[in-house]
Order: structure tokens, then sequence, then C-alpha cells
């Protein structure tokens, strides 16, 4: 028996420092995905997102990730 992770994301609105990020959170998990590691994805596979990118728990691990990505 395989157990298979099927997110139903929806779009939130996180703030931080004053800037607001669009992100995708899954309603069942709460986990929340990177939206540059998912234009990536999305752009390289040519197809619609759905179980490959960086997710997080909570909103400052994501920014902690976000960072990473003007490095
Ligand atoms: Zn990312």
């Amino acid at each position: 028996m395989a157990i298979v992770w099927e997110p139903v994301w929806e779009v939130v609105v996180i703030e931080h420092e004053g800037m607001r990020i669009r992100v995708l959170k899954d309603r069942e998990t709460g986990l929340l995905a990177c939206p540059i590691c998912m234009h990536e994805m999305r752009s390289k596979r040519k197809s619609k997102f759905e179980d490959v990118g960086r997710f997080f728990f909570d909103v400052p691990s994501l920014i902690n990730h976000l960072a990473t990505h003007a490095l």
C-alpha cells in the first residue's frame, strides 16, 4: 500500500517586513510552496505543477528559503 500526497492548493498572501507575497498553501497539510521553485519547475516541465518543489511548514522557513534565491 502506498501513501500518496495529493495537495489541494489555495493561494494565500503572507506578509513579511512590509512585503506581501502570494504563495500556494496546501489545505490539508498547511504546507507552503516556494513560488520561485514552483515557477521554475512549471516552466521546465511544461505541465501543471503538482508535487515537485520546495515546501515549508512555517512562514519564517519559507522566507529564509526565498532569501537564498537572491544569492
Ligand atoms: Zn525556492
